[in-house]
């Protein structure tokens, strides 16, 4: 049966990069040897972070101002690594609390310093997002999650502050063209949009660095990653070579500007159909819409064991919505094909005629 992977992550690769990485475990540029076996400083493997650093570069055109880090950990890594190098010891910093990452993120921040929750969805589930924003002039920087992955919300216009911006992008990296010098710092654990789990994407404008006048040990430094070329120690190499496959991928493709043209279609797809079905309900309100996962609820609660039966019979993979939100959730991510969504959608649309 043909598999249709709606994971929200990690979640679908684009094909022709599994094939590669896949040869490379055996045989990695003709070097006899597997990716999984050569040093991580050799030129081998230098050529592949040095195309994956060139690659983030020419994506978001951002300059010498801004360092790009390939750092081991997921973004839950980066919600501690964060405020540890830009949060004073007294510090404050404002975080938006639009979803579970976000609200997890501010948590952490709060170990290194004085958070001020500058908003927050809770009110209605996470349904929309905060966008009246009071930030204090104080604050170190503002934190903001770009694509609220469990809930399916997603910020369209980035707020314009006064602070340092930071942006956990982990689930809508890459997915359009996007005003990346508007923000200061911007982190992405790579299993969403852009590789393998393991290795987080981080992008910092360097003038931000060194200000916090607390200890930071060695591993957590972005100052000393930053001097070391990301090759502090051993880095997530397979990891790290999958992301360089995908980013190549995605400028091979055409670029942000394609991404967003295919991840638009697939969205508009998906939303028009589940708009035209009553027995399905979206609940994110329509301005903030996810490009990338569409939560939605069935207007009987008593049909959605038998609609997530169906989908696992039709091989639509990861139906099932995130365990505290309930409901359905799909993730329609940089590498999913407009077909899958056709197939999910027309899947909707029986399911509708039979229990409609
Ligand atoms: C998945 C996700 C995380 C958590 O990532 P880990 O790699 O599991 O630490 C954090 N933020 C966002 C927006 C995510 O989608």
């Amino acid at each position: 049966m043909f598999l249709h992977n709606l994971n929200s992550g990690p979640s679908i690769l684009p094909r022709p990069v599994l094939e590669e990485a896949a040869a490379a475990i055996h045989n990695f540029n003709g070097t006899g040897l597997s990716i999984l076996e050569i040093g991580h400083r050799t030129t081998h493997f230098m050529e592949v972070l040095e195309e994956a650093i060139q690659s983030v570069r020419t994506l978001t055109g951002l300059g010498d101002d801004y360092a790009v880090l390939f750092l081991h950990g997921g973004a839950t890594t980066q919600f501690m690594q964060v405020p540890m190098n830009l949060l004073p010891q007294n510090g404050l910093a404002a975080y938006c609390d639009n979803g579970i990452w976000g609200n997890k993120a501010a948590k952490e921040a709060a170990l290194f310093g004085t958070v001020d929750v500058v908003a927050d969805s809770s009110d209605q589930k996470h349904t929309y997002i905060q966008k009246d924003l009071l930030v204090p002039d104080k604050a170190s920087y503002l934190h903001i999650t770009t694509n609220n992955t469990v809930e399916g919300t997603q910020w369209h216009q980035y707020p314009d502050v006064q602070v340092p911006l930071v942006a956990d992008m982990s689930s809508d990296i890459f997915c359009r063209p996007t005003p990346f010098h508007q923000f200061d710092l911007i982190y992405a654990g790579a299993q969403k949009n852009m590789g393998a789990a393991g290795v987080n994407m981080v992008i910092i404008k360097k003038e931000l660095l060194g200000k916090t006048g607390r200890a930071i040990p060695t591993i957590m430094d972005y100052q000393k990653h930053i001097a070391a070329g990301s090759l502090m120690n051993t880095p997530p190499v397979f990891a790290v070579y999958v992301s360089m496959l995908t980013l190549r991928w995605i400028i091979q493709e055409g670029g942000l500007a394609e991404m967003q043209r295919r991840n638009e279609a697939k969205a508009r797809l998906l939303y028009d159909t589940l708009d035209s079905l009553p027995v399905f309900r979206p609940t994110v309100q329509r301005e903030d819409r996810s490009l990338m996962n569409a939560v939605f609820f069935l207007q009987d609660p008593g049909l959605e064991a038998s609609f997530l039966e169906q989908c696992k019979q039709a091989g639509m993979i990861g139906v099932k919505g995130y365990r505290t939100v309930g409901g359905c959730r799909v993730s329609m991510y940089n590498a999913l094909p407009y077909s899958s969504v056709e197939a999910f959608c027309d899947l909707l649309r029986n399911f509708a005629a039979k229990h409609g």
